[in-house]
């Protein structure tokens, strides 16, 4: 990307312009959530403005045109996803409801007692609770896919893993904390091989490699739309039919229903099965406009740049004395997550913080990945396409500065 490009696609992000502490802010927190492009926003007030009415129920133009809005929002994730049916898209409050509801409906229909569960050893808080409690509720085994010192997934230590008892394997695209691309097309072929359905954790993947679901084969894939520079509170859950056709609702209520009497309650068809209750059709039309906004810039295009930035980062990082970066698999994303000699992650954060710099520290919602490592937890810097090298090079100086005053 050009200077040109990457300055008037910062001019579309007003919030880069603040200051805290009297310093301009960096932000590298881009994991944690992404900042908000104007025309996302102006969406949001737009809808609001001229679009507002309850969808789907309505014979009135503002709630026919809210509807058309909230499905042809559908229709933009599909492809985004590379999915083929509309129907196949469910929106969800984010990932983690996505896999809740996975977890929860998947379980129902095909779990029983002494079935096994597998997820991957650096999997966020996201995509381990919910299977736990899957396990429980229902008398399941989970297991757990083992990495190498790289911060790699051990492939053939997962194949040993899958037996008949296997009902479903649940891993991340990338992991959040140490940027880690997995596998996953291998994994979802080694699965397939003996039946066994795949979900697969796209919320740091999305918004920054291509992601195909039809060339991937996933049978499930989620991602939560605040981290690909839509609004908060929306997100999505990509199904194939033949699985959410077979799975029960995940909640019950308004427009999940076909019919319903105090006798009995039938269900709606696809996608309206899994979307209970008022939707959040703001949200919908916001997260679309940001899908757009990203494939105006080129998917490709971002992870070719923010690849160039996480190089040139690590490699300035590794100027510090000291420093160890956590996570060198050979397939990395925008994620650099570190600790340098014995001082406490924290207290890099904070100080920091101080400078301007806006990092995240701690065990990043993966604390069994973080105590497998030994580690009290990392800082995490993580770059999103608006982030340039000078802020990299103000970060170093700043880093600098904190590693002299508290070694
Ligand atoms: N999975 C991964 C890999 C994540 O990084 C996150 C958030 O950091 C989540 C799941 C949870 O996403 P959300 O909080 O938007 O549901």
């Amino acid at each position: 990307m050009t200077k040109e490009k990457i300055e008037q696609i910062r001019s579309e992000f007003p919030i880069l312009t603040e200051q805290v502490y009297k310093k301009p802010l960096i932000y590298f927190d881009n994991a944690a959530t992404t900042q908000k492009p104007k025309c996302v926003v102006e969406q949001i007030n737009s809808a609001y403005y001229h679009l507002n009415a309850n969808i789907h129920r309505g014979v009135h133009y503002l709630s026919q045109k809210a509807t058309e809005a909230h499905e042809a929002a559908r229709q933009t994730v599909a492809e985004f996803l590379g999915a083929t049916k509309r129907e196949e898209v469910i929106f969800t409050r984010g990932t983690t409801e996505a896999i809740n509801l996975v977890a929860f409906s998947f379980g129902e229909a095909f779990c029983k007692t002494g079935d096994e569960i597998v997820i991957s050893v650096l999997e966020h808080h996201s995509n381990i609770v919910p299977w736990q409690m899957l396990c429980e509720r229902k008398g399941l085994k989970l297991r757990v896919i083992p990495m190498n010192e790289k911060g790699e997934l051990e492939l053939d230590e997962y194949a040993k893993l899958l037996n008949d008892k296997t009902k479903i394997v649940s891993v991340a695209h990338v992991s959040n904390v140490l940027g880690t691309v997995n596998p996953v097309k291998e994994i979802i072929r080694i699965a397939h091989e003996k039946n066994i359905p795949v979900l697969v954790d796209g919320a740091q993947a999305v918004p920054h490699i291509p992601v195909d679901v039809i060339d991937l084969d996933a049978d499930f894939y989620v991602f939560s739309g605040h981290k690909i520079y839509g609004p908060t509170g929306i997100g999505a859950l990509y199904g194939k039919e033949k699985w959410l056709n077979a799975i029960p609702p995940y909640q019950g209520g308004g427009e999940m229903i076909a019919t319903v009497s105090f006798e009995k309650t039938t269900y709606n068809e696809l996608p309206f099965k899994f979307e209970a209750g008022t939707p959040d059709y703001i949200g919908s039309t916001a997260l679309a406009t940001a899908l757009n906004y990203v494939k105006s810039i080129g998917i490709e295009e971002i992870a070719a740049y923010e690849k160039e930035l996480t190089e040139y980062a690590t490699k300035r990082m590794l100027e510090i004395e000291g420093m160890r970066i956590i996570g060198t698999a050979d397939e990395k994303s925008a994620v650099i997550s570190f600790l340098v000699g014995k001082i406490h992650p924290y207290d890099i954060g904070m100080l920091l913080d101080k400078l301007g710099i806006a990092v995240r520290t701690g065990h990043h919602c993966a604390q069994p990945l973080i105590d497998s490592l030994s580690i009290p937890g990392t800082v995490r810097a993580s770059f999103a396409f608006y982030n340039t090298k000078e802020e990299i090079d103000s970060f170093m100086e700043a880093l600098k500065r904190v590693v002299m005053m508290l070694s």
